[in-house]
């Protein structure tokens, strides 16, 4: 049993903080929020004062915050975890920011020997609920070897992308590929809808031929093609269409600080963020199917 800190209990924080004690680590915890820290005493967690108490003492430190500014005040502000977490802890950051916030943090850390890495997640709500997350982590391998004691309890793949911030380079990477396919997607229904053709039809065709993919096979974004995915439930539950747009936007600050070319990721970038703006941003991103829809005569 280790003992945890456990930061930001979150819509995604607050279950894999309860799936901790449940796999039977002591969780110390904090956050803002006191309906947040109500129902992680419900869980079992034990509520702390302020993040540098939950994190006294702990074997791990974990954080699940918004963005980067939070990342950054939590480990490096004034009354931040920097001051008081032991050598021998491991800190963990699972939330989605930029690379270069992760290697900032990492690189304050290892000045005072803490070893710190980043394991942003795949898997949304439902993931972090049933303990089944993807995480995809940048650290040393042998930090990230140690990790594991406490991210099997809330995952099921563990994977290392490299050092310290390759984690979240490779949680774009796919986010942004995501964003691709699913724009590419509704397209290609929406078309063949203007044509007269059944979407369930087309679907099975596309799936069954090179067009096959993720959001067209699992996560169709035509209402009533599939049971049990966000188009067919008013696109509520799943992940936001501001949670895409954010990631889109740490996308293209990656891709102009690498100088490495995104034309597509750029454009479904402004595509969610019009989106968004429209007033779409907490439906699922599958929604962008009905902007395709807006724009066809
Ligand atoms: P959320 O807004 O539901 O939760 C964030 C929590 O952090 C809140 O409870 C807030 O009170 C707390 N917080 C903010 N500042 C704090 C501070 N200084 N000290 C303590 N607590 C603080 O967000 P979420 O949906 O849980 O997402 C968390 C992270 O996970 C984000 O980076 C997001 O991009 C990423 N993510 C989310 C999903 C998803 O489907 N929700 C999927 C993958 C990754």
């Amino acid at each position: 049993m280790a003992k945890v800190g456990f930061i930001g209990l979150g819509n995604m924080g607050g279950p894999m903080a309860a799936n901790l004690v449940k796999g039977g680590h002591q969780v110390q915890v904090f956050d803002l929020a006191e309906a947040a820290l109500l129902a992680a005493e419900e869980a079992g967690c034990t509520r702390a004062a302020s993040a540098t108490e939950a994190a006294q003492g702990a074997d791990f430190v974990i954080s699940m915050l918004p963005a980067d500014k939070h990342v950054e005040s939590v480990y490096l502000g004034d009354n931040g975890l920097i001051n008081v977490l032991g050598e021998n802890a491991l800190a963990i950051d699972c939330s989605t920011i930029s690379a270069a916030t992760a290697r900032n943090v990492g690189l304050a850390l290892k000045a005072k020997n803490i070893s710190f890495i980043d394991a942003p997640v795949s898997g949304g709500v439902g993931g972090a609920k049933a303990g089944t997350l993807t995480f995809i982590c940048g650290g040393q391998e042998a930090d990230v070897e140690r990790a594991r004691d406490v991210l099997q309890h809330m995952g099921k793949n563990i994977f290392r992308a490299g050092d310290v911030g390759a984690g979240q380079v490779a949680k774009i990477c796919n986010n942004m590929l995501l964003s691709v396919l699913m724009v590419g997607t509704s397209e290609a229904l929406q078309l063949g809808i203007a044509h007269g053709l059944d979407a369930k039809v087309l679907s099975e065709i596309m799936s069954k031929s090179s067009g096959s993919n993720w959001t067209l096979d699992v996560y169709n974004p035509c209402p009533n093609v599939m049971d049990n995915v966000p188009s067919s439930n008013g696109y509520q539950g799943g992940f936001l269409v501001d949670l895409m747009s954010k990631d889109l936007g740490l996308a293209q600050q990656a891709a102009l600080a690498s100088g490495a070319a995104t034309p597509m990721g750029a454009l479904t970038h402004n595509l969610y963020r019009s989106w968004s703006q429209l007033g779409h941003g907490r439906e699922d991103f599958s929604s962008i199917f009905n902007y395709v829809k807006a724009n066809t005569k």
